[in-house]
């Protein structure tokens, strides 16, 4: 990450002391929100030449999240709060203890409420000299156009498969787990963390590929709903597993060359407009399941739907 991190523009800024006072940091990914992030803040902090050089004050305690000047909100909920605000807003007109800068972290800046956020727009519109603040969200869709246009946007790249693999060996995961889990994380690191931590990732993923290998009968409908049905708890972790298999076909289709057994098997048994299609019935699944649906019918929904692309959209 710290490699991605000195590659970027917003480097080149923190070096020549250009950094505008506000960045947005977007990715899904919220691993490499948190590293990418951590880099930016440590950077920002450093008094090295090699910023961020690791060894000085301003660095080391950044690093062991006791840095005065470094401010990280929400503090326990999962979203600013308005007293928070209220303290941020404080905060930002006084002066830093340590050091010449203070920085504010908001994590989760998409799950901010509107009027929250209004809120936080005048400390951002005109913060004193010295002052930053380092929003991080998942996806920028529910920031206001306002406090957008006040921030610097930067779409953290996504983290490679050896990098992923690296953090997951980190954690002690068992080499074949790991390498399952990154070949369906879609390079998301936060997601591939999650797949290699769940004692079921091996069953999910054989059921959904017996589903794509297997599944063209209605009188099949039984038995594969009844295994689904097991999934109330992470269905959205299925459907991404079916997305992630669909767009490996869908890449095979179009000529890319790889290795690939399930996606090679999927890409014979569906056209490339079934996938198309089912790609998008699938992403109409992951809203379903986010608004509470009743979680029976959103299974059979969704089996009935695959048996409906491979009748609509046969091989020719
Ligand atoms: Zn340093």
């Amino acid at each position: 990450m710290l490699n991605h991190f000195k590659k970027s523009a917003v480097y080149k800024d923190i070096n020549n002391e250009k950094l505008s006072h506000s960045v947005l940091l977007v990715t899904p990914d919220t691993y490499a929100l948190e590293q990418y992030s951590h880099c930016l803040v440590k950077a920002l902090m450093c008094s090295g030449d090699d910023k961020p050089c690791g060894e000085c004050v301003g660095c080391r305690k950044v690093e062991h999240g006791n840095n005065v000047d470094v401010l990280y909100y929400p503090k326990a909920t999962k979203a600013l709060s308005s007293a928070e605000i209220t303290e941020l807003l404080d905060k930002v007109y006084s002066a830093p203890y340590e050091s010449d800068k203070q920085v504010f972290v908001i994590s989760n800046a998409n799950g901010i409420d509107r009027s929250m956020q209004n809120k936080l727009l005048k400390s951002l519109e005109e913060p004193p000299a010295g002052t930053y603040f380092v929003l991080l969200a998942t996806e920028d869709n529910n920031i206001l156009p306002t406090i957008k246009s006040r921030c610097r946007i930067v779409r953290v790249p996504k983290m490679n498969e050896s990098q992923i693999l690296q953090v997951l060996r980190e954690k002690e995961v068992e080499d074949s787990i790991a390498t399952l889990a990154v070949s369906y994380c879609d390079n998301n690191c936060s997601r591939a963390i999650n797949y290699a931590l769940n004692p079921n990732f091996k069953e999910t993923v054989a059921l959904v590929e017996d589903i794509f290998r297997n599944f063209r009968k209605s009188w099949q409908m039984l038995d594969y709903s009844s295994k689904l049905y097991n999934y109330n708890e992470n269905f959205e972790e299925v459907l991404d597993i079916f997305l992630n298999i669909c767009a490996r076909a869908v890449a095979l289709l179009c000529g890319k060359q790889i290795m690939d057994p399930i996606a090679s098997d999927v890409a014979k048994n569906f056209s490339i407009d079934a996938l198309v299609n089912l790609n998008l019935e699938c992403n109409k699944f992951v809203r379903k399941r986010r608004s509470n649906c009743n979680f029976n019918s959103v299974v059979d929904g969704f089996l009935f739907m695959i048996l409906e692309v491979r009748h609509k959209w046969p091989i020719t």
